[in-house]
This record gives structure tokens, C-alpha cells and sequence, in this order.
């Protein structure tokens, strides 16, 4: 499908497409960087590093991602964690008690929790048995109020990425937005789907710095698109959605994406390492195979099993409840010793 502007008209809520966006000072008077004299936001002059509004278009990271990602600032936007962005989609594209958006289970939970907020109705279709999407029955379900279809790829819980043909086929014939979540896109072989944004107009690819960047706690989400699209969130975004701090935190981080990348390594050679040694325990049926920074197992019974490493001081998360995944165990790949310990206990429970 390419997306044409009428195409867009039609899938953007017409109040969103007739809103006039709140204009904050910093928007109206953007060169902070210069000697100017600020009396236009009622800020305390006293300076203590935030005592100004940060840039609501967040320029200098928007910049330095653009340069690394090899894409344009205006198909970009930054928000308070993947989680923002992903609400402000839907708050874009979604009329409350009229539209729906599809989603493929197991899959990360934010969607369907942001769809009952948004009061949005939710039409699931499971993933197969290989934790492929079903094309079949997602475009037999999509109608005229399809607004959005959530692919999570590399996937949340499974740990799969979905086939590059599949995803091309709903890219092609679903009506609406196509929603690529990467948010372990960093610990994948796999190519990034931003690449394909000109090819794809429809296509709307979602990225954080809460993964592999290990920046979990200064919230900070990308949405990579269209610049049409962009312009749309743009203007429902709450004018100072990311702070100061956490635009300072994104762009050293951005800066030494060496360290990144060298954490990325070790975490991935860490993985294999886990792997070997959980294959090796009894009551572990099955480690599926994983493009992420975390290892789904199949247990004998994963509530016991959850239990038993509470007990011993373990955290992992017991995704049991998710269809298909009854009795997995979600592990998150940790440092050198947190792994051994935890091999060490899981080789002493039975
Ligand atoms: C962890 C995760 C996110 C991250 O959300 P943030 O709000 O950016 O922290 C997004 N999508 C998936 C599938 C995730 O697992």
C-alpha cells in the first residue's frame, strides 16, 4: 500500500486533523543557545542547570539520531518512554468507541492496555504455533475501522523475530498504520524496518533507550515515520513531553554508542552461555530461540518453579498467563555472576 494523503485523511481522527496545537514559548522563541534576555515563560531566572524549559523538538538528540540512524529529524519523535509514543498513535489514528486496533498475542501487554484506556477495541489473533503472525485471519478480521496493526518484533514474550515476508505481506494489505515495535531490535541480527520507512508509508517503527541502551529510568521512547506522520503527533504531543535531564542522559549515551554496543556484546555472549546450561536442566523442557536480551523456558510448572527462585532471591517473570505460553518462565539475560547464580540454584531445585 502507499499511503497518500487522502489515505492519511482517512485514518486521522478528524478533531486531531483539525486541532490547532498549543504554541509554548520555547516554540515561538526557539534559540535558547543564544545571549538573548529570557522574560517569555515565567521561568525563575536563577540558573541551576534546569531551571529553564527544555527544547520541546529536543534538537540536539534528535540530531545526533537522525545522523546515527541515517534519517531525517522530521521523520522523528521523542517521548516519555516507547509507552507515550505508542499512546499518542492511538490518540491520533483511534475514535474512541469506533474504531479497533489488532493486535497478536502473546505479545507485550501495553497494547491492549492502552486500547481499554483509549476505550479502543482490541481484535486478537494469535499467533501461530511458531510464533508467526496469522496473515490469513488478520486481514480477514480488518475492516474500514482498522486503524492499527501492533507487530512486536523481536517479540515480547517469545523472543522471536517475525519472517521478513510476513511482515511484508501485512505491511502491503493491511488498510491502516503498521506499528513495528523494535524495542529489542539492538540484540537481533536482523536489519532495522526503518530502512523501509520510504517504501512504506503506512509503516510506523517504534524504538527505546530501555533496553540495550540501559537507560530504563530516564523514559525515553522513539517513533520513527513519515514526516506526514510525524507532523500529526507532533501536534498532539505535550509541548515539554521529554525533560531536560533525561535529553541530557540520551545524548551522552548517544554520544559513546561504543559502550552501548560493547554492553550489547557482552550480554549476547552471555546469553549463549545461558542457554547451554539451561538446556541442560531436567526440568526445563524447551528454550525457545530468542533475537532478545531475555530467554523464554518452557518448565515442568512454572508457578512452583517461579516460587522456588523468589526463594532464593530470584526475580524472573512467570508468563503463564499469556496464551501459548503455558508454564514459561521469562528470564532477562543479567551480568556474568548474577547468571551463574542463577544456574548454580537452578541446578539445586527439583
Ligand atoms: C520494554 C518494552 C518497551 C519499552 O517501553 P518504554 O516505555 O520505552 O520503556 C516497548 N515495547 C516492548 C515490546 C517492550 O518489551
Amino acid at each position: 500500500m502507499k499511503l497518500k494523503q487522502s489515505d492519511l485523511d482517512r485514518l486521522i481522527r478528524p478533531n486531531v486533523a483539525n486541532l490547532k496545537p498549543y504554541s509554548s514559548a520555547r516554540d515561538e522563541y526557539k534559540d535558547v543557545d543564544g545571549e538573548m534576555i529570557f522574560l517569555d515563560a515565567n521561568e525563575n531566572p536563577f540558573e541551576n542547570g534546569v531551571n529553564r524549559y527544555p527544547d520541546p523538538q529536543q534538537r540536539d538528540v534528535k540530531a545526533l539520531l537522525a545522523a546515527q540512524k541515517g534519517i531525517n529529524t522530521s521523520q522523528l519523535l521523542l517521548g516519555n518512554g516507547s509507552d507515550e509514543v505508542l499512546d499518542l498513535l492511538f490518540r491520533a489514528f483511534c475514535e474512541p468507541n469506533k474504531d479497533n486496533i489488532i493486535t497478536l498475542p502473546p505479545t507485550y501487554g501495553m497494547y491492549n492496555v492502552l486500547a481499554g484506556i483509549n476505550a479502543i477495541e482490541n481484535r486478537e489473533i494469535l499467533l501461530n504455533e511458531n510464533f508467526e503472525p496469522n496473515v490469513t485471519e488478520i486481514l480477514k478480521i480488518q475492516d474500514n475501522a482498522s486503524k492499527i496493526l501492533f507487530i512486536c518484533s523481536p517479540n515480547n514474550p517469545t523472543g522471536n523475530s517475525f519472517s521478513i515476508e510476513v511482515i511484508v505481506q501485512l505491511l502491503t494489505s493491511f488498510n491502516g498504520i503498521v506499528v513495528i515495535d523494535e524495542a529489542y531490535i539492538d540484540f537481533s541480527e536482523n536489519e532495522s524496518w526503518i530502512s523501509k520507512l520510504s517504501e512504506y508509508p503506512n509503516l510506523v517503527v517504534t524504538q527505546t533507550l530501555s533496553k540495550a541502551y540501559g537507560l530504563a529510568g530516564i523514559r525515553l521512547g522513539i517513533c520513527y515515520a513519515s514526516p506526514s506522520i510525524i507532523e500529526v503527533l507532533n501536534k498532539i504531543k505535550p509541548p515539554y513531553n521529554v525533560n531536560e535531564l533525561t535529553q541530557q542522559r540520551a545524548f551522552e549515551r548517544l554520544v559513546n554508542i561504543e559502550d552501548v554496543m560493547d554492553e550489547v556484546e557482552e550480554i549476547m555472549e552471555q546469553k549463549e552461555i545461558l542457554i547451554d546450561a539451561l538446556e541442560k536442566i531436567s526440568f526445563i523442557k524447551k528454550v525457545y530461540a530468542s533475537d532478545a536480551n531475555f530467554l523464554l523456558l518452557k518448565v515442568d510448572d512454572a508457578t512452583i518453579r517461579y516460587n522456588q527462585l523468589i526463594e532464593k532471591g530470584i526475580v524472573v517473570r512467570n508468563r503463564s498467563t499469556q496464551p501459548l505460553c503455558e508454564n514459561t518462565l521469562r528470564i532477562t539475560v543479567g551480568k556474568i555472576d548474577e547468571n551463574k547464580q542463577l544456574i548454580q540454584i537452578l541446578n539445586t531445585l527439583n
